[in-house]
C-alpha cells in the first residue's frame, strides 16, 4: 500500500537514500527539510512535490523560497518549519534523519499525533530516550529503529513475544578506520584521516564519531531506550566486515541476527514496510564470496568515548544529553579544524565533570543540559 512520508533531513546521506527507496516503493512525499543546502532542497522537491519544504536556515529558506515561486509548494523556516512538516495532516509516517538533537522536538510532535517514526536521528533518543518511548506509548505512535544495528536487533525481535526470554543484545562495531591504534598514535591523526570509513559511507558527523567509537557509545544507549534493556545486558563486539549488522541472545543460548551487505537502505525501507517485507533496492549479499567474519573485543583502553558512554548510561537522567551535547560540539570543533582528535573524549568528560545532572527530567531539563554541556566544551 503506497504511504505518504515526511523526511526530515532530506538532504543528508540517510535522507538521499530514503528518497531513493521511497521511490522505489512507490510512496509520495508530504515534506522535505534541510538545513543550508537549497539547491538540493529545490531538486528534489521538483522531482518529489511536497506540500512542504523546510529550511532550518532562515537565509537558506528565503533563497528556496524564490527558486520555488513557480510552484504552489510552501516554503518555511527554522524549528517552526520542522515542527509543521513533523505533524502535516495525511501523513502516515515520519521519517527522522536530520543530524543531532535537532530532532528531538519534531519527533515528540510527530509521536503526540499517534503515527510511525522512523527514527535514524540516534541524538533524539540518546538525550531523551525515555521521553521519547513515553511519549509513543503514551499516544499510540511507533518508533522503528533505521540505525542499521537497530534494525538488526528489530529484525532479530521478531516473533519474541515475552522480552524476559532476551538474554543480551549484541551491537556489532566495525572499529572504524583507526582500529587496533593506540592513544599516542591517535593524538596524531588528522580529520582527513577520520573521515576514511572502511565500510560506510555516512555524513560528517557519525564518520567522526565511528572513528572515535563514540557511535557505539551512543548505540549502546539508543538500545537501552529502544529496547527497555539495562546497560549490563548489551554487549559490543568489533566485526570489521560489517555483515553481521547486530545479534539477539535468547535466555536458551539461541542467537539470532540480521545479516546483509553494508547497504542502509535495507533498514531504511524495512522501517517504512514492518511487519512486511518487500522487494527494494538494497543491495543483496553473496555469501560465497563475502569475507571471512571476524570480531575482536572493543578497546574502551585507547577510544575513551565507549566507556564514557557507558558512564553516562550508567548516571541516568540527563548524563547522556551531557555527553551527546558536548560530542556534537567537540566533533563539530574537530570537522571545524580547531580540535585534535584525542580533544573530543578530553572535551566530552570535561563537560561531563562541569554540568550536573538531574534525575528523571523533563524536556526542559534535557534541553538545559544539551544547553550546557555545548557551553562547557566551547
Ligand atoms: P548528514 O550530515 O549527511 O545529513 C544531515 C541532514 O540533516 C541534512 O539534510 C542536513 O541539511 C540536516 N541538518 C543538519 N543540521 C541541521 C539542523 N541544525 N537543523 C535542521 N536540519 C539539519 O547526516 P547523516 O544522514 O549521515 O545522518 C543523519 C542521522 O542519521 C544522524 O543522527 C546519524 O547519526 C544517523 N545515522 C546515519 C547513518 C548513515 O549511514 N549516514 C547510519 C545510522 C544512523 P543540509 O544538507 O542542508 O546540511
Ligand atoms: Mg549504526
Amino acid at each position: 500500500m503506497p504511504k505518504t512520508i515526511s523526511l526530515l533531513g532530506s538532504t543528508g546521506s540517510i535522507g538521499r537514500q530514503s528518497l531513493e527507496v521511497i521511490e522505489a516503493l512507490g510512496h509520495t512525499v508530504t515534506a522535505l527539510t534541510a538545513n543550508r543546502n537549497a539547491e538540493l532542497l529545490e531538486a528534489q522537491c521538483r522531482k518529489f512535490y511536497p506540500r512542504l519544504a523546510v529550511c532550518m536556515d532562515t537565509d537558506a529558506a528565503k533563497t528556496l523560497k524564490i527558486k520555488l515561486s513557480d510552484t504552489d509548494i510552501t516554503v518555511a523556516s527554522g524549528m517552526e518549519g520542522l515542527m509543521e512538516a513533523a505533524t502535516l495532516e495525511d501523513t502516515d509516517i515520519l521519517l527522522t534523519a536530520v543530524m543531532g538533537m535537532v530532532g528531538l522536538r519534531p519527533t515528540l510532535a510527530a509521536l503526540e499525533t499517534g503515527r510511525r517514526v522512523a527514527l535514524a536521528n540516534k541524538e533524539t533518543l540518546v538525550c531523551a530516550g525515555d521521553l521519547v518511548m513515553d511519549t509513543a506509548r503514551r499516544c499510540g505512535g511507533e518508533v522503528i529503529p533505521v540505525d542499521s544495528e537497530h534494525s538488526a536487533i528489530f529484525q532479530s525481535l521478531q516473533g519474541c513475544r515475552d522480552r524476559g526470554e532476551v538474554k543480551r543484545l549484541i551491537l556489532t562495531a566495525s572499529g572504524g578506520p583507526f582500529f587496533g591504534k593506540k592513544k599516542e598514535e591517535l593524538e596524531r591523526v588528522t580529520l582527513q584521516d577520520a573521515l576514511k570509513h572502511p565500510n560506510w559511507s555516512m555524513g560528517a558527523k557519525i564518520t567522526v564519531d565511528s572513528a572515535t567509537m563514540m557511535n557505539k557509545g551512543l548505540e549502546v544507549i539508543e538500545a537501552m531506550r529502544l529496547y527497555a534493556m539495562p546497560l549490563e545486558k548489551i554487549s559490543v563486539v568489533i566485526h570489521r566486515e560489517s555483515i553481521i549488522h547486530s545479534l539477539v541472545e535468547y535466555c536458551d543460548n539461541a542467537i539470532l541476527a540480521q545479516l546483509g551487505t553494508a547497504d542502509m537502505r535495507l533498514p531504511i525501507q524495512y522501517a517504512l514496510t514492518w511487519p512486511d517485507r518487500t522487494p527494494g533496492p538494497a543491495a543483496p549479499l553473496d555469501l560465497l564470496t563475502c569475507p571471512n567474519l571476524t570480531f575482536a573485543p572493543p578497546d574502551e583502553e585507547n577510544f575513551p568515548c565507549l566507556a564514557l558512554a557507558k558512564q553516562a548510561a550508567k548516571a541516568g537522567g540527563t548524563a547522556t544529553a551531557i555527553l551527546n551535547g558536548a560530542n556534537e560540539i567537540a566533533v563539530a570543533h574537530f570537522l571545524a579544524g580547531k580540535l585534535g582528535f584525542m580533544d573530543i573524549p578530553r572535551k566530552v568528560e570535561r563537560a561531563m565533570n562541569r554540568v550536573s545532572v538531574l534525575q528523571n527530567p523533563t524536556l526542559e531539563d534535557i534541553l538545559a543540559a544539551d544547553e550546557a554541556a555545548r557551553q562547557a566544551v566551547s
